[in-house]
Order: structure tokens, then C-alpha cells, then sequence
């Protein structure tokens, strides 16, 4: 469902160019775990952000089902994203003015769901992530591992069909660190989503169905 073809991306830096991603290539199954490994500045972020179409490639297409998404001009790009993909970074990103039901709201009623419904599937997704009876809480009460939860439940809101994980556990503790990753396994394995997972750590890697480096531009298979 999501294919990578010769994929290249290259950044200016003063007078030289600096090529990021170099012909990489792969092949992502519909409700595959995918995880992406790779040294800091291997562009383990770069080819995620092209993945989303936040970024697009120098060359090389990037596409998803029948959509060539490299191709498509940035709003409709942008509506891709909203429809398909979800996000969960290293840093929460909360809103700290919102409580935690407010925050998995927002992305619901962003996704067009209203009132009453909105607050039960809320609950719902908090549900799912062991956080409904911390609703009322303001985010900054709950641990990073709980926050984590809670970016989970709302990158989850508009049920993505590829959930893109970047670092998602680089700012946790070991114990927390594992939890979240089990959460993430099983919640996608639930849905059915495609799960990206770009870490430099080795830890999730037994979770996954495939683990890819990354190395000089490149994407190559290596064993779990
Ligand atoms: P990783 O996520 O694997 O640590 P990144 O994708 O963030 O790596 O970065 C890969 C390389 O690309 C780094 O050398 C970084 O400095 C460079 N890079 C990433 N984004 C930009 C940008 N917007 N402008 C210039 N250089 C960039
Ligand atoms: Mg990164």
C-alpha cells in the first residue's frame, strides 16, 4: 500500500549539498509494523515527514495505493494527511490549557465530530490507552509515559490508516519507554493501521514485523 521508489532528498548547507536520502526504496504493507532504525542525522525525520507529505522528494515518488502523494500539489497533500495519517513525536506536544479530554477532543472535532459524540469517543480512545479516568487532569500532572498515552489516543482520533511514530519513547524512562511501544503495537494491530517507527534505540525492535536501517541514503531489511 505505501510504496517508496528512488526516493532522493537532498539539503543546501552553504555551498555543498547535503543528500539526506539517496535512492531509497520499500515496500509497506496495509497493517504492517514497520520499524525504521538509523544513527541521529541518518534522516530517519526526513523520510518520515515524506512519507506524510509534509516534505516532498528532490526525486522519486512516494505513493499510497493508486495516490502518487509526492506529486500532488501541498493542499491536497495536506487533506491526505488529515484523512490517513497520524503523529506521535518525542515531545508530546500537548496543549497545556486543555485538559486531557479537551485534547483528544480537538482532534475529533477537527476531524468533524460534534458535541456529545465527541466526548464519548474521547472517552473511548482514553479508554484504550488506560488514561479515562485521568480525563479532567491537566497534562502537565500526568507523567511523560501518561502524556505519551494521551498524544497516542488523539493521533488515533481520526482512525489513520498509517500512524507515523517519530522517537516516539526518546524522552522516557525505560519502563515507560516499553509500555508505550506495547500500546502502540497493540492499539495499530487493533485497528488495523500501518505503524512507522523511526528510533536510533534498539528496544522496539522485537515488536516489530520488520526492521529497515537506514544508512547513507539508504533503506536496507535486516533481521528483527
Ligand atoms: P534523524 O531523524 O535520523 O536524526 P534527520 O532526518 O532529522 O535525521 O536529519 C538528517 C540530516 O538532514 C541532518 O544532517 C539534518 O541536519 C539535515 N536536515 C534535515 N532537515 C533539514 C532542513 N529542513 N534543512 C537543512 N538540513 C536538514
Ligand atoms: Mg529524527
Amino acid at each position: 500500500m505505501l510504496s517508496l521508489r528512488s526516493v532522493c532528498r537532498s539539503f543546501r548547507e552553504g555551498e555543498r549539498l547535503h543528500r539526506v536520502l539517496d535512492g531509497a526504496e520499500a515496500e509497506i504493507r496495509d497493517g504492517e509494523f514497520v520499524v525504521i532504525v538509523g544513527r541521529s542525522g541518518s534522516g530517519k525525520s526526513t523520510l518520515l515527514n515524506l512519507i506524510s507529505g509534509i516534505d516532498v522528494p528532490d526525486s522519486g515518488t512516494i505513493s499510497f495505493d493508486d495516490t502518487v502523494v509526492s506529486q500532488l500539489p501541498e493542499p491536497e497533500r495536506t487533506y491526505f494527511r488529515r484523512r490517513n495519517v497520524g503523529f506521535v513525536y518525542q515531545f508530546f506536544n500537548l496543549i497545556p490549557t486543555l485538559n486531557v479530554e479537551e485534547n483528544v477532543r480537538l482532534a475529533l472535532e477537527l476531524d468533524g465530530v460534534r458535541g456529545i459524540s465527541a466526548r464519548r469517543q474521547a472517552v473511548e480512545l482514553l479508554d484504550q490507552v488506560g488514561l479515562a479516568s485521568r480525563a479532567a487532569s491537566s497534562p502537565d500532572v500526568l507523567s511523560g509515559g501518561e502524556q505519551q498515552r494521551v498524544a497516542l489516543a488523539r493521533a488515533l482520533a481520526h482512525r489513520p490508516r498509517l500512524l507515523l511514530a517519530d522517537e516516539p519513547t526518546g524522552n522516557l524512562d525505560s519502563d515507560n519507554a516499553h509500555q508505550v511501544q506495547e500500546l502502540l503495537s497493540d492499539l495499530v494491530r487493533r485497528c488495523g493501521s500501518t505503524l512507522i517507527l523511526a528510533t536510533h534505540a534498539e528496544a522496539p525492535r522485537a515488536l516489530a514485523d520488520r526492521v529497515l536501517e537506514l544508512s547513507d541514503g539508504r533503506l536496507h531489511e535486516i533481521a528483527p
